[in-house]
């Protein structure tokens, strides 16, 4: 399953595609808006991918695999 991020140089916090995948994109302590909970199935998968959509700054962007084999040798290694 895919996965996504949320680009904060690009995020200007205006909340508008949250409403897309609430469960997924959420506010953090620190005021930014982070992916809370990675897509499990192909029916959360495409909420994100709407969010990605609606994101009016393009602020969230789904990893490609070459990305995600990148973010798994990291966190195999422990560099998170
Ligand atoms: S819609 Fe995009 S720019 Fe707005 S808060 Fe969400 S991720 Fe950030």
């Amino acid at each position: 399953m895919g996965r996504f991020e949320i680009l904060q140089d690009r995020c200007r916090h205006c909340a508008k595609a949250r409403r897309y995948a609430p469960d997924h994109i959420c506010k953090g302590a620190d005021g930014c808006y982070h992916i809370c909970r990675q897509p499990q199935n192909a029916e959360e998968y495409q909420m994100l991918l709407l969010a990605c959509e609606q994101c009016p700054f393009r602020a969230i962007t789904a990893l490609k695999s070459t990305e995600l084999e990148q973010d798994d040798s990291r966190l195999a290694a422990g560099k998170h």
